[in-house]
């Protein structure tokens, strides 16, 4: 007689501990097993990247699965993200262009260190009931939702088969289900990762003696960001774990940085002295004999799904299912939304209620949202080493995470089929209307690299200097009622809008000397450059101008007197 279970989950990683948790919290006498093929408790700070989070999936691990104390306790908490960019000197950090909170962050965030999580979220796993198996490698599984489902694995040499109502592939990379029913999809955004960890506390505070450089944020703060330096097709991480050791990684488009130019550790040290000599200098001294705790790569990270939940009872979760990229740390992110409509089918199902719909909805919803997605990183890292393009694109990409998706998932929207109905399905709805306004800023951002490549220098800029980028991050963990969110989300498309529309006067003044004032449709945005571009609508009644508060952190964002043409160099 073969043991029975709920739930069997694939894999006990982040995506796998998590879901356990909470389903267990939701429901306590559900009965999971969670296979792990990892034979012991996982290496502390040399384990695995996912090490920093964002407020989407910080509210997940805090708040839906109450792990605040545990956070706050054994985890750092994160001083935002960090970026230096391109500049003339790169030996001296201080005249780099830095774009960074200054202040304490109102809403939290944290660095983590993967291996003491993971081992932290194992034994409450254990405790809540759940039987979690390490050593335990899932060797087939045999779909069948009317009989139940069979998983094998094989355990100190010996095969055991279970019986359970629904399969959670969380295997990571292994991607066990995607594998068996063949439905990967290719991801057309190729770049590469290498990662590392480095016994101690890397403090880039120490990198200069420019004690006012220094003393601009508190002291300790600028350690606790993820720091990215970033010039033309890459950039680098440096991140603070809890466990006093730090993470560097390099990520990089072989369009520009072939993959074998830094995929040993020799090759990386000596990839950082010529693009990164600060790092270098400060890191490659660090890495000698046991300061280095490991080295990992990952050639083409990113990749895509056809299926993510069935109504056989069958779904995949994490990165067995798709992953695109992590400049702005939204792995955790995935899994928190992904986890989120798993539960609730599961626990919907076990409840007798008929999933087929939700499913339907969850998956379209779920795939929209990472195809929505993709043009954030795709042909990006060209942007990489133009500083004015980068800030702007940056503000843009946290405003309409912030606006949208981080406000959405706070107030549980993404499982209130009300919600989903208004925001997602008529073709005019305004989920789609985010989509058609992300792609049209994304695809101005790559028009406009022909005619901006001024390097900078000297200058710091904080995101929440400006108005509209302070408010939405304030807001994402405000709490709304179905309908007062549907019109939140719409006051803030409105707002995307404007800002929209107050970034392409400023592009357009300069590239095409349009008239600052202009009121244009942002559904049309373009710069003319292309063939078949579309006929800018600066006429119809669709066409707006932006206010006076968007406008003004426009002009934070943009580095050049205002109306003077740019200069390519
Ligand atoms: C370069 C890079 C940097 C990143 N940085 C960040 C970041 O800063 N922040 C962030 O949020 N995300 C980040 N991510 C994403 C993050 O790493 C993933 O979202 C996360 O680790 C995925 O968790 P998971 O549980 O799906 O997979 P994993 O953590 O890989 O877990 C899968 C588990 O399944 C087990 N397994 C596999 N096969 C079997 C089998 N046959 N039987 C039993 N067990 C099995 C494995 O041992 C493993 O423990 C980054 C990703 C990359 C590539």
């Amino acid at each position: 007689m073969h043991e029975q279970y709920d739930v069997v989950i694939l894999g006990g990683g982040l995506a796998g501990l998590t879901l356990s948790l909470q389903l267990k919290k939701a429901k306590p006498d559900i009965s999971i097993l969670v296979l792990e093929r990892r034979e012991a408790e996982a290496s502390v700070a040399a384990h695995k990247v996912g090490e920093s989070t964002v407020e989407l999936g910080t509210h997940y691990l805090r708040e839906v699965l109450d792990l605040k104390g545990y956070l706050e306790e054994h985890e750092l908490p994160k001083h935002g993200l960090r970026f230096f960019f391109r500049s003339h000197t790169k030996e001296d950090i201080a005249s780099r262009v830095e774009l960074g909170p200054r202040l304490r962050l109102p809403v939290p965030s944290h660095q983590l260190d993967r291996g003491t999580l993971e081992n932290y979220m194992m034994k409450l796993t254990k405790e809540k009931g759940t039987r979690l198996l390490l050593g335990a490698k899932v060797s087939n599984v045999e779909l069948d939702r009317d009989a139940g489902h069979s998983v094998s694995y094989i355990k100190d040499g010996e095969e055991v088969t279970v019986k359970c109502r629904w399969v959670a592939d969380a295997s990571g990379r292994s991607s066990i289900l995607k594998r068996k029913l063949q439905f990967q999809k290719p991801m057309e955004h190729h770049t590469n990762a290498v990662w590392w960890r480095l016994k101690g506390v890397i403090d880039i505070d120490t990198w200069t003696d420019n004690a006012a450089w220094q003393s601009y944020l508190e002291p300790g703060l600028r350690y606790l960001s993820t720091v990215h330096f970033m010039d033309s097709g890459y950039w680098l991480w440096v991140i603070p774990l809890g466990s006093k050791n730090t993470s560097i990684g390099i990520v990089a488009d072989p369009a520009i940085h072939p993959f074998e130019t830094f995929n040993t550790y020799e090759k990386a040290v000596e990839w950082m002295k010529k693009n990164e000599p600060l790092p270098y200098k400060m890191l490659e001294p660090l890495g000698q004999g046991d300061g280095l705790l490991d080295f990992k790569i990952l050639k083409h990270y990113a990749h895509h799904t056809e299926r993510i939940y069935s109504e056989d009872r069958w779904a995949t979760a994490g990165e067995s299912g798709p992953f695109l990229d992590p400049l702005y740390s939204p792995g955790t992110d995935f899994i928190a939304l992904n986890n989120s409509w798993l539960s609730d089918l599961i626990l919907r199902d076990m409840d007798g209620e008929d999933i087929s719909g939700r499913v339907t909805i969850y998956e379209k919803s779920h795939l929209a949202l990472v195809d929505s997605w993709i043009p954030v990183y795709q042909n990006k890292y060209l942007l990489m080493g133009n500083t004015q393009i980068m800030v702007i694109k940056i503000f843009w990409d946290w405003a309409t995470y912030w606006a949208v998706p981080a406000h959405l998932f706070a107030n549980k929207a993404f499982t209130n089929l009300r919600v989903l109905k208004d925001l997602f399905v008529a073709p005019d709805s305004l989920g789609r209307k985010f989509g058609r306004l992300n792609k049209t800023m994304q695809d101005l951002f790559l028009e406009w690299l022909p005619f901006e490549n001024q390097v900078f220098s000297n200058r710091y800029i904080d995101p929440f200097d400006l108005a509209v980028l302070r408010r939405f991050q304030q807001e994402i963990e405000v709490q709304r009622g179905p309908g007062e969110m549907v019109t939140q989300i719409q006051k803030n498309m409105n707002i995307l809008e404007q800002l929209a529309v107050a970034i392409f006067r400023f592009v357009s003044t300069e590239v095409n000397g349009t008239s600052p004032d202009i009121k244009v449709n942002p559904y049309t945005i373009n710069l003319g450059k292309k063939e078949n571009a579309m006929l800018l609508d600066t006429e119809s009644a669709d066409a707006i101008a932006p206010g006076d508060d968007v406008i003004k952190d426009v002009e934070v964002m943009w580095f050049y007197p205002k109306g003077v043409p740019v200069v390519v160099q």
